[in-house]
């Protein structure tokens, strides 16, 4: 099987003298070099202003803005390029939603129900709207294994307007019921987001299938640049939002006191783009599509399922998450019995594995289980079992450094 590492120039690099052992994917994703020699390419022969004029550089970059667009519909199985939003990250499109949408269609009385587990791009956003609008942020909690049982969709009810929920959580790595949280939102006529700022990159997305009315993700856990994200909705519902942010490109035509305003997807896109990080995400899909996203998941699914096992050993870990791999992503959570993340972290760092630690964004999730801050290993399709072995066999280093026995 091809060697994809060879792809990703920076898994070469050293770190305090070692070889590096990048285990934080979650957070964002290494690139390979035909997306960062895709974006070198439109800079050096198509960069141009799109849509601002009809010279043939502001007709390349047009071209090459728009291209991304279709991909990313096909890519995501929409029925529409209307019904893709280019946005700065998932946080962006989540509060685009929120404050055209949400806060023209909630009131005192309504319900937005959400889960335990959403990152604080998908919580404090919905936490701000109640407030302003008066509803009830409701929230449906996860069993003691990180899963989201369907008892809780109850939750949902007659005064629900919005669920909004994570493809898969960042934390406990668990895949959240998603189909059935949907289908349950529209028997009540509730409107449905998702997060799949976390399964984007590593299984396949079909929107016309999972039947939601938004989707966000960032380019950057996906392997593209920093800077974009996707916001994706029902083309009969974005039609009746207002804009999120006014400027240039989501006008049609300006008075001095009156604007009408763009079609779709233009509507929501103000200002000038950042296109590099719109092109990169093109290179960024055409890559998935060439590793496979079977590929990818046959990979990362061993490896996370390599890494539990390992973790599980050792008598001082406990796993925050699923103990086994159903419905579960590339990425396990864990506390070292007696030493603070950061510590982890920190130790771990000295040998060149970068794992996070904290709160990963997510304190509500952290404070129901009773964690307050944990350290977390992401895995992409690029790392190796040599890779985990090498983290594992640290933690006993960290152990050891902060003076306990280690095993
Ligand atoms: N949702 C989830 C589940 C995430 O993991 C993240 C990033 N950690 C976000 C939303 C926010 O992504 P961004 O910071 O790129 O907007």
């Amino acid at each position: 099987m091809k060697n994809f590492r060879e792809d990703f120039p920076i898994l070469n690099e050293e770190v305090r003298g070692q070889k590096l052992i990048y285990l934080d994917s979650a957070a964002t994703s290494q690139r390979p070099l035909k997306v960062l020699e895709a974006v070198m390419k439109y800079d050096k022969e198509e960069n141009g202003n799109p849509h601002r004029g009809s010279h043939t550089l502001s007709l390349r970059a047009t071209e090459a803005f728009e291209s991304v667009r279709e991909k990313v519909r096909e890519f995501l199985n929409a029925r529409s390029t209307k019904e893709i939003i280019f946005t700065k990250n998932a946080t962006e499109a989540i509060n685009l939603v929120a404050y055209s949408y949400a806060l023209n269609e909630v009131q005192k009385g309504d319900s937005i129900v959400i889960t335990i587990a959403e990152h604080h791009a998908n919580l404090v956003t919905w936490q701000q709207i109640a407030k302003k609008t008066g509803a009830e942020l409701r929230f449906m909690y996860v069993d003691d294994q990180g899963r989201l049982p369907l008892e809780e969709l109850h939750k949902i009810d007659e005064t629900t307007k919005i669920v909004a929920c994570t493809h898969m959580s960042n934390v406990l790595g668990s895949i959240f019921p998603v189909k059935e949280i949907i289908r349950k939102a529209h028997e009540v006529e509730a409107k449905v987001l998702i997060d799949g700022a976390q399964a984007v990159p590593h299984m396949p997305v079909d929107l016309q299938e999972l039947d939601c009315d938004f989707y966000v993700f960032s380019g950057h856990k996906m392997y593209s640049l920093m800077g974009v994200g996707v916001l994706y909705g029902k083309e009969e519902i974005l039609e009746n939002m207002e804009p999120f942010l006014f400027g240039g490109d989501m006008i049609e035509y300006v008075y001095e006191q009156e604007t009408s305003f763009n079609e779709l997807p233009y509507k929501f896109e103000a200002g000038t783009q950042g296109v590099e990080g719109i092109v990169s995400l093109g290179a960024a899909i055409d890559y998935i599509r060439e590793v496979t996203y079977p590929v990818i998941h046959e990979r990362e699914m061993e490896l996370t399922s390599y890494a539990l096992q390992k973790l599980k050993a050792l008598p001082y870990i406990k796993i925050v998450g699923p103990p086994d791999m159903e419905d579960r992503g590339a990425v396990v959570s864990f506390v070292v019995d007696g030493v603070h993340p950061h510590d982890v972290s920190m130790i771990l760092d000295h040998y060149g594995v970068g794992v996070r630690a904290g709160h990963h964004c997510a304190q509500p999730l952290l404070r129901y289980l009773k964690v307050f801050s944990c350290s977390r290993a992401s895995f992409a399709f690029y790392n190796t079992k040599e890779e985990i072995d090498v983290f594992v066999d640290k933690l006993d280093e960290v152990r050891r450094v902060m003076g306990y026995g280690s095993k």
